[in-house]
């Protein structure tokens, strides 16, 4: 079984509790550990459940909370090579750093009771990654895919079959438009290298939908530029479109943890 739990998501903080038949890990943390222990809390869940700690990228709202938490709760911090570099962990080996450990290159990384893949995705991040955690007892598998400027040939091969589906959706196109954000952030947010619109979350859901997928959660809405009932109404539409209509769709907050998601048929 594997179950996801987004803590929370958005331009301020990300992070998304993995549960396997076997343990627990984290993807990301962009919190701070108060923040995290009262996200974790309110799930009734505690860090010293969680053995690792998985990155998608460098950015604040990915990882300004991972070397101190990892450091203080034991947690080996994982990443790519440029994202393990971009946070200052690139060289020698420092006593008080956290234990960092590189995703293995072209094969699957073993981590507790999981097996871990990435794949590269456009982002202006040195090396951003979407995951596939499996859980190897069950089999079953999820794959995140935060931050992605676009969605490149390799990402919906890489998402065969999932059992649940985690993806940003960050901006509603036209409210992105006509928002309040200067015309240099806009082109950095539509642009190849920023972020997921609705649309493109839609087309890219749609895609991976196939009869064994539970469950779908929308991440990292932008608190200006989106509303969950859009980001969720246009996957909603494009899953009908494509066959999947299983009422386990659901947009993550920036504030409050999302009700946990689970691959066990219900
Ligand atoms: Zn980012
Ligand atoms: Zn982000």
């Amino acid at each position: 079984m594997l179950r996801v739990t987004v803590l929370g998501s958005g331009s301020r903080g990300n992070a998304i509790l993995i549960d396997g038949t076997d343990g627990a890990v984290l993807v990301d943390a962009g919190f701070g550990r108060r923040s995290l222990v009262r996200r974790l809390k309110a799930v009734q869940r505690q860090p010293e459940e969680i053995s690792a700690l998985l990155l998608t990228h460098e950015h604040t709202d990915h990882a300004s909370g991972a070397a101190a938490a990892s450091a203080h709760w034991g947690w080996p911090m994982y990443g790519s090579a440029g994202t393990i570099d971009a946070l200052g962990f690139g060289g020698g080996t420092d006593v008080s750093s956290p234990d960092v450990r590189l995703f293995a290159a072209g094969r699957p990384t073993s981590i507790g009771g999981f097996l871990v893949e990435t794949t590269p995705v456009p982002h202006d991040a040195r090396d951003c990654r979407a995951l596939v955690v499996t859980d190897v007892r069950s089999g079953a598998r999820a794959g995140i895919a935060m931050d992605v400027g676009h969605v490149p040939d390799t990402l919906p091969v890489a998402f065969e079959r999932l059992d649940l589906l985690v993806v940003e959706s960050n901006h509603d196109e036209a409210m992105l438009a006509r928002g309040p954000y200067p015309w240099s952030l806009k082109e950095r947010i539509r642009g190849g290298l920023g972020h997921l619109s609705n649309g493109a979350a839609a087309a890219f859901v749609s895609a991976c939908a196939h009869r064994g997928l539970r469950g779908v959660l929308l991440t990292h809405l932008s608190e200006t530029n989106n509303l969950p009932s859009l980001a969720i109404e246009r996957t909603r539409e494009a899953l009908r479109r494509a066959g999947w209509t299983r009422d386990a769709l659901s947009a993550a907050s920036q504030q409050l943890p999302l009700p946990p998601m689970t691959s066990e048929a219900r």
